[in-house]
């Protein structure tokens, strides 16, 4: 057993996790970083990207269909699963490969291994149970003056009888077989996104949730527009019920759904959800405590219970979203070796987020209930139209946008869009909210013409 001393040790090497590493290390502190299974973490390997780059495989279903209209002639587009899973693999392994040149370049060094906490400044490092992960050859105990705890979320399993036959986001990118027909469980992020990523991309999609709306935290009436399209566009949707069983019947899965109804399937994804990753992390050896919810606790600079002991990302639980945690990750390692440095708060609040279902939803600030709740007097401006793209298409399709004002100041409080790029477009928009802006001043902005974004700077008329 060797033993090895740090300025700062970090368990997990995914977005936080890394960015807080390297920060740390070009600061001149001697760093290492534990990793069991992949660098990147969720987002890297079976999150943010994978997700994205299967958006736009499926959204050239859409353009297959436009393009006819605009004069092109081509005969039927077949969509070939194992070439996209191959790139998909081919494009982790180099973003794996970024990861650990990154590392390495900052003087930072890498672990593989599990790493577990043996006491408030102390890590063990042991082989790691995931299969092709080479690890350390033997145990290695590793001495911290500082220690953060990076190690992410993990999917949520179902508690009915069958569970065990769903895959979840960890699995969905690289299934075997492309599944014809998927049942989806869930009525988030996660759920709303592989819906439309499989409706895209051809299979018979059933969406099964159990309230009466899907996205339930957003604006009622971007839901509500999106759930339209989504169903317009032939996702089966099935509310305020959820899974009682699945059987396996053939090659296919038999689901009986709560309210009696069967639906059978090639597969079933669960996406109910994530739950910190600490099991196994060796917290009963330091005083670091747990909120309710699971999350770690941390005071605003990051730090548990332990004085010694740190955690940012998805274990603590402010917004489960890389950015997020990349800025956690950077703030803390600049706050704990950067002379000087002020550390000041995240504005959570003023994080802007967007869904990459079709249409794509853009979010920046409260949604109408929250605003009036807070606010009392609000004034609600919207826009439903058609992109001028979709001119010749069969489809209805139709984009929404809405903007929320505080009457008491004309502030801008709130901003939803369900439009294609409404994420490239918030991402504009949040730099402003940032600082606050008002609706005169939005609309003493000259559009850009024409764009779907200008609309945002051109809606006059308040909802009556
Ligand atoms: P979410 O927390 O977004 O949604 C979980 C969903 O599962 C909710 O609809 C919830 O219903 C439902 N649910 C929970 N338990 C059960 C159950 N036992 N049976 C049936 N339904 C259940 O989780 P996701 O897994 O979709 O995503 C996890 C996180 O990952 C998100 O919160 C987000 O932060 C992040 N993410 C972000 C993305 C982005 O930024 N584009 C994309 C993907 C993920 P109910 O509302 O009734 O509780």
């Amino acid at each position: 057993m060797k033993n090895k001393k740090f300025d700062l040790v970090v368990i997990g090497a995914g977005s936080g996790g890394v960015r807080a590493a390297r920060t740390a290390a070009k600061l001149g502190a001697r760093v290492a970083i534990i990793e069991e299974r992949y660098l990147g973490g969720t987002c890297v390997n079976v999150g943010c990207v994978p997700k994205k780059v299967m958006v736009y495989a499926s959204e050239f279903k859409e353009t297959f269909e436009l393009a006819h209209g605009y004069g092109w002639e081509a005969s039927k587009p077949e969509f070939n699963w194992p070439s996209l899973r191959e790139n998909i693999e081919g494009l982790l392994g180099r973003l794996n490969n970024i990861y650990k040149d990154l590392l390495d370049d900052s003087g930072v060094e890498t672990f593989w291994g599990t790493g577990r906490l043996t006491g408030s400044n102390t890590i063990r490092v042991t082989k790691s149970d995931v299969e092709n992960v080479k690890t350390e050859a033997a145990d290695i105990d590793i001495e911290a003056d500082k220690i953060i705890l990076a190690t992410g979320g993990w999917p949520n399993k179902g508690k009915f009888e069958g569970a065990e036959l769903c895959v979840t986001s960890n699995e969905i990118f690289s299934l075997e077989q492309f599944p014809k027909s998927i049942l989806i469980l869930g009525g988030g992020y996660i759920a709303a996104e592989f819906s439309c990523i499989f409706n895209g991309l051809g299979s018979e999609v059933h969406l099964v949730f159990r309230k009466d709306g899907i996205l339930k935290s957003f604006d009622d009436d971007v839901t509500r527009h999106v759930m339209s399209e989504m169903d317009a566009a032939g996702v089966n949707m099935h509310a305020n019920t959820g899974v009682e069983k699945i059987e396996k019947k053939g090659g296919r899965l038999q689901v009986t759904l709560l309210d009696g109804s069967v639906i059978e399937v090639d597969q079933v994804l669960a996406a109910i959800g994530r739950h910190p990753k600490l099991e196994g992390l060796g917290l009963e050896h330091t005083v670091v405590v747990r909120e309710p919810t699971g999350h770690v606790e941390v005071d605003r600079t990051f730090q548990t219970n332990e004085p010694s002991i740190y955690a940012i990302g998805d274990i603590v639980g402010n917004l489960d979203l890389t950015p997020v945690a990349l800025n956690e990750g950077m703030y803390l390692a600049r706050h704990l070796f950067e002379e000087g440095f002020d550390l000041r708060e995240i504005e959570y609040d003023k994080v802007a987020t967007a869904i990459f279902t079709q249409p794509n939803i853009g979010v920046l600030g409260m949604t109408e209930s929250d605003a009036t709740e807070a606010f009392g007097e609000v004034s609600v401006y919207e826009s439903s139209f058609r992109p001028l793209k979709t001119a010749f298409a069969s489809s209805e399709a139709r984009s929404y946008m809405k903007i929320i004002v505080r009457d008491s100041d004309e502030h801008v409080v709130g901003m939803h869009i369900a439009c294609p790029d409404a994420g490239e477009i918030m991402q504009g928009f949040s730099a402003l909210f940032q600082r606050g802006i008002t609706k005169t001043e939005l609309d003493r902005t000259i559009g850009i013409h024409p764009t779907i974004a200008e609309e945002l700077v051109t809606m006059r008329d308040k909802r009556s």
